[in-house]
């Protein structure tokens, strides 16, 4: 017999955005109901964290994913029709 394990998260699982620092490595947790703003800079290191989306929208930064991603999150995490994410099994 063969068993297989798969992990599902349902949208409202999710609770925080975190960032991790490429320079120094320090972490940092923002809770997704108080997501307003972008991080640039390490709050530890002061190295740069997410880029920015230029003035003339010409070249799109992190800043720009990580507030659709967000803004896509809360709206997916009321919706009347309940789904769930598949982790990959790496991260089982
Ligand atoms: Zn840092």
């Amino acid at each position: 017999m063969t068993a297989e394990t798969r992990t599902f998260i349902a949208p409202s699982d999710i609770v925080g955005i975190e960032y991790e620092c490429g320079h120094c490595r320090a972490r940092h947790l923002v809770p997704v109901e108080r997501f307003d703003r972008v991080l640039y800079q390490c709050p530890n290191c002061r190295e740069g964290l997410a880029t920015a989306t230029d003035a003339s929208h010409t070249k799109r930064g992190d800043d720009s994913a990580l507030h659709q991603f967000v803004d896509a999150l809360k709206e997916i995490q009321n919706l009347s029709v309940k789904v769930r994410l598949e982790l990959s099994g790496g991260l089982a």
